[in-house]
């Protein structure tokens, strides 16, 4: 399948250079069409104008959504809105959530229902801790949540599943070629051919051939290298040409 290489912003991006951005991806991707599917994931604040500027070049999702469609529940932003501002997908579960919003999987789960409600699709972020990597049960861990975070009805058009060690987000380790094709052959296992299977955890330029060239390892999800058009671009042009 065609890998999928995603863009999350996380907290950051405002207004013009945000959008200087947006308009340098999809510049670079006309003049190199790229062997792989796109999507950028900016702040919510963003979306709409994003939406605008990449003309559809490439998609938008957001970042997390409430698992409510509307409500009183002050600050939040539900999946019916990201895709009333031009959002086609959604991160759900990514492990900043899970740490710092204190998010269970059966949350992950709801929010994941969620976004196939309001027509969106999710990536749903599984990973284990490094703790939990010393002690042999990466394996265990990442059968654990995707059992609870990924609800029933989950298919190949609605969910993509993102394996983002916690331990390799934005700290520059990553794991070994061997780990990563163990656990993306273990969720492989469990969630079959069809459906994407991307890894997450300090991809950058310059070990994205390296980990895209992986069985099982269907794209990437992407932070820090994501920010700037020209790095995300790079990155992109490393991807696995498979049909
Ligand atoms: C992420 O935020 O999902 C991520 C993988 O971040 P980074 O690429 O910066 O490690």
């Amino acid at each position: 399948m065609r890998q999928l290489i995603a863009g999350n912003w996380k907290m950051n991006g405002l207004g013009q250079a945000a959008f200087a951005e947006i308009e340098a991806l999809r510049a670079g991707l006309a003049a190199d069409p790229p062997h792989a599917d796109v999507l950028v994931c900016p702040p919510a604040t963003l979306i709409a104008r994003a939406h605008w500027a990449a003309k559809g070049a490439f998609p938008l999702g957001g970042q997390d959504c409430h698992a409510q469609a509307s409500g009183a529940f002050t600050g939040d932003v539900s999946a019916e809105m990201l895709k009333d501002a031009g959002a086609t997908w959604v991160i759900v579960g990514h492990s900043e959530r899970r740490q710092y919003h204190h998010e269970s999987d059966a949350d992950v789960a709801a929010k994941a229902r969620a976004a196939w409600r309001a027509g969106l699709t999710a990536i749903v972020c599984i990973g284990e801790t490094e703790r939990e990597r010393m002690d042999g049960h990466t394996l265990d861990v990442v059968s654990r949540q995707l059992g609870a975070s990924v609800p029933d009805g989950a298919t190949p058009q609605n969910t993509v599943i993102a394996y983002e060690p916690i331990w390799a987000i934005g700290t520059g380790k990553t794991p070994t070629s061997a780990e990563i094709a163990e656990v993306h052959a273990h969720i492989r296992k469990i969630v079959g051919a069809g459906t994407r299977i991307l890894y997450g955890g300090s991809v950058k330029p310059s070990n994205a051939k390296e980990i895209l060239g992986l069985a099982d390892v269907d794209g990437a999800l992407v932070g820090g290298a994501s920010l700037k058009a020209q790095d995300f671009l790079a990155l992109i042009a490393a991807a696995a040409e498979r049909s």
